[in-house]
């Protein structure tokens, strides 16, 4: 908390804010002296950084990070747009990703101060192992989170290499230091579910025990649609990442973020017990959409309920409009 900066970071990432603008970087930037809590996000390193799970996801990350990029070969392979997004298919039968979908740029998903010019953005998503990451705060469940974004930065790399093998520019985004783009939004926009209470993503199939990647290009990939399930509302009368978050960090009620309403997390109440526990992760691992095979069920569950709900209602329209 000495490291701490004066400058809230929820004031940061637009708390209370009633007008639209671009978000800014407010952890993992890529240079830390760039933002008011580089010195916490420094500091996020020294903590047992001998823990073996924690040594040995990095080391094997870094191998990854440090693999160099398929060559650009032209000219572009032309395919239509279908083709190209059923291609990605390729990517989760082997392993390398467990669900990709694409969305068209939106220059709302650009942090401040950035530009992006391509097109698309593939987003590449990587479930983590259960067992490992059900033991946070443990440096187990840390040495996992690492691992997997090693994974998501292998399969944003491995994208981008097959595309570049076939003539088109692909730039991959890997995290937690995105750099430029906003992976959450993106992630929404093309299938990846829903936001939960925990300020994550809640994906039915994988819940909220994923990462995120991306690449970036201008083949022309079809886009993938948003994908609904009734989350939000399960959220709404659901408080057990509440409860279980030590610092009580998340928010019971939806706030004002930026012009937009939605679940929010408070990042100086989470951001020191996250710091001293490598990553933390307890909000995505007792999310009960986290648990192996629960959250297609739930999914499920709720679509028969809502099927329910609108045939009472039909029911009772026909009733009153009866003589
Ligand atoms: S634990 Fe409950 S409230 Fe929290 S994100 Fe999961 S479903 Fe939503
Ligand atoms: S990461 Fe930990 S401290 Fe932060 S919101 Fe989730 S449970 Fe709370």
């Amino acid at each position: 908390m000495a490291l701490a900066p004066s400058v809230s970071g929820n004031a940061i990432n637009g708390l209370g804010e009633t007008a639209a603008r671009p978000a800014r970087v407010v952890y993992w930037a890529p240079n830390p002296d760039d933002i008011p809590h580089g010195a916490m996000q420094r500091w996020f390193y020294t903590v047992d950084p001998d823990a073996a799970p924690i040594a040995a996801a990095r080391a094997e990350r870094q191998v990854i990070l440090n693999a160099p990029l398929a060559d650009l070969a032209g000219p572009p392979v032309e395919r239509p747009p279908e083709e190209w997004t059923a291609a990605l298919t390729r990517f989760v039968v082997e392993g390398i990703c467990e669900k990709t979908g694409v969305a068209v740029m939106d220059q709302a998903w650009v942090y401040e101060g950035q530009s992006i010019a391509q097109s698309r953005v593939i987003v590449l998503g990587v479930q983590h192992d259960f067992d490992a990451i059900s033991t946070a705060p443990d440096a187990v469940a840390g040495g996992e989170v690492i691992r997997q974004y090693g994974r998501a930065a292998g399969a944003a790399k491995a994208v981008a290499g097959w595309l570049r093998q076939q003539g088109w520019a692909a730039e991959p985004v890997t995290g937690p230091m995105a750099g430029k783009l906003l992976l959450i939004p993106p992630a929404l926009a093309c299938g990846f579910g829903e936001l939960g209470k925990h300020g994550s993503i809640i994906d039915a199939e994988m819940g909220s025990s994923f990462r995120l990647s991306a690449v970036l290009t201008d083949a022309p990939f079809a886009p993938t649609p948003p994908e609904s399930h009734g989350i939000d509302d399960f959220c709404a009368s659901c408080r057990i990442c509440e409860d279980a978050c030590p610092p009580m960090a998340i928010a019971s009620e939806k706030q004002t973020v930026r012009a937009a309403r939605k679940w929010y997390v408070d990042f100086d109440r989470c951001l020191p017990f996250f710091n001293q526990t490598n990553g933390c992760a307890i909000c995505i691992a007792v999310c009960p959409w986290s648990r192996p095979g629960v959250g297609l069920n739930l999914a499920a569950k709720l679509a028969r309920r809502a099927a329910r709900v609108q045939g009472s209602a039909a029911d009772a329209a026909t009733q009153a409009d009866a003589p």
